[in-house]
């Protein structure tokens, strides 16, 4: 494995950590405060190439690596969380999805105006009583003539109400013996009659972003918005928090950075007892700790961004990148409100807004609990997944870079 990052990774970085420091940074705490989303941030995100960064040119996209998508995510999430988890959602478990498990005129249809970022993609697959357990989703698609009918409510749907499109997994065979073999996806326009949506308010973290529902009443979709085929969904489902728990890996890596940050700043500047706290070894102990954590959480989401790029299967080392850097991302942000003392307590410094967004990485996309049942199952060879199709296309630089 090459550790250099190239001129191009280089220059992604700076665009993103530019447009997060100076565009969203300005403007992030009195967004949390409103519990809104900025209106800025869907159209510049658009308007900078990165809501299609690592989709094939052809597609609409950027035509870069699947490093480069995790890089974008450290730098958005070293700013806001909220800022990670649209490349979460539109990207990691939509757009990539369409990219693995999408035909031609899917890609024509729905790929290519999400790459372009004209349109936006969201991804329903938890319910009001089903979220670890994807095999109890209880919303239907009735298959008729024309295509399916859905009936369902999606519950805990970031970006329900900006998004364009949705991913939604629903139960195609009721009787089917295994359940999870009784799920299909589909793609579903949110303007179809039938369809509402609404925001979910008073949430712990992630205020500036959006979150929230969506119901299907007899909602018509036709059958060329099935993705895969019918019975695919627990599959496709799996492969889209594949990618998706890689982003949300890379983002808890800068929101570590950010905590770090933070941390060696004030403790260069507080004083106590007659010297800076950064004097103090329980202080520098802390400090060492978030150090230890950025790094180790950095490698882990970089190998599964390399195994990405080389089209390997790599769902255990991104299920280890993911549940590593959310944990040790709430302790950092834990830790860096201590070293901040009282003051770490208002939100006059960024840090509890950190912990704040933490805690939501270590429920969504396999709370830590799936994540070790899932490290554990590996290990001892309990798991029987080698039949979930779950690798990206590998990445082709010459190819992904040819003008449409
Ligand atoms: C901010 C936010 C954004 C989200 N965005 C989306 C989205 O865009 N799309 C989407 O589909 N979903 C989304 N979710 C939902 C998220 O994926 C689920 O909340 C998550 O999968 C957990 O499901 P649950 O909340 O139903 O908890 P449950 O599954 O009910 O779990 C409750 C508790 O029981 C534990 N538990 C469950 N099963 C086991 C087990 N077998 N062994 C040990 N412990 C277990 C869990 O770890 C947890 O601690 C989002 C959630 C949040 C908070």
């Amino acid at each position: 494995m090459d550790f250099a990052l190239s001129d191009e990774h280089r220059m992604v970085q700076q665009m993103v950590k530019g447009f997060a420091q100076k565009e969203v940074y300005p403007i992030i705490k009195e967004q949390d405060r409103k519990q809104e989303m900025a209106p800025l941030i869907l159209p510049r995100m658009a308007e900078l190439g990165i809501l299609g960064i690592c989709i094939p040119v052809r597609y609409g996209g950027q035509g870069m690596d699947y490093l480069s998508l995790g890089l974008v995510c450290e730098e958005l999430e070293a700013v806001d969380s909220t800022l990670r988890v649209v490349m979460s959602v539109h990207m990691g478990l939509n757009s990539l999805a369409l990219l693995q498990w999408g035909s031609e005129e899917q890609k024509e249809e729905f790929l290519i105006p999400q790459a372009k970022g004209e349109r936006i993609g969201c991804f329903g697959l938890t319910e009001p009583g089903a979220g670890s357990d994807v095999a109890a989703i209880v919303s239907t698609a009735k298959r008729n003539d024309d295509g399916y009918i859905i009936n369902g409510e999606k519950m805990w749907i970031s970006l329900a109400t900006k998004a364009d499109h949705a991913l939604v997994v629903a139960r195609t065979n009721p009787e089917a013996a295994d359940p999870h073999e009784g799920l299909s996806a589909f793609m579903v326009e949110l303007d179809r009659p039938g369809v509402t949506r609404g925001d979910i308010h008073g949430k712990l973290g992630v205020r500036a972003g959006s979150t929230g529902w969506l119901a299907f009443q007899d909602v018509a979709v036709p059958r060329e918005n099935r993705l895969g085929e019918e019975g695919e969904g627990f599959k496709i489902a799996m492969s889209c928090l594949d990618n998706g728990r890689y982003t949300v890996a890379a983002g808890a890596t800068g929101l570590i950075r950010a905590s770090l940050e933070a941390s060696v700043k004030y403790a260069q500047e507080r004083q106590a007892f007659g010297r800076e706290i950064g004097k103090f070894q329980l202080v520098q102990q802390k400090i060492a700790h978030m150090v230890k954590s950025y790094e180790a959480a950095r490698l882990l989401y970089l190998r599964a961004g390399w195994m990405k790029n080389q089209g390997l299967r790599n769902t255990r080392e991104t299920s280890l990148a993911k549940w590593f850097a959310t944990d040790a991302s709430f302790e950092a942000a834990s830790e860096a409100i201590q070293i901040h003392g009282a003051y770490g307590y208002s939100d006059e410094y960024d840090v509890e807004r950190y912990l704040r967004n933490a805690k939501g990485g270590i429920i969504y996309e396999g709370t830590s609990e799936i994540h070790q049942l899932m490290q554990a199952g590996y290990a001892l060879d309990y798991r029987g997944d080698a039949q979930l199709r779950c690798e990206l296309p590998a990445f082709d630089r010459d190819s992904w870079q040819k003008e449409h």
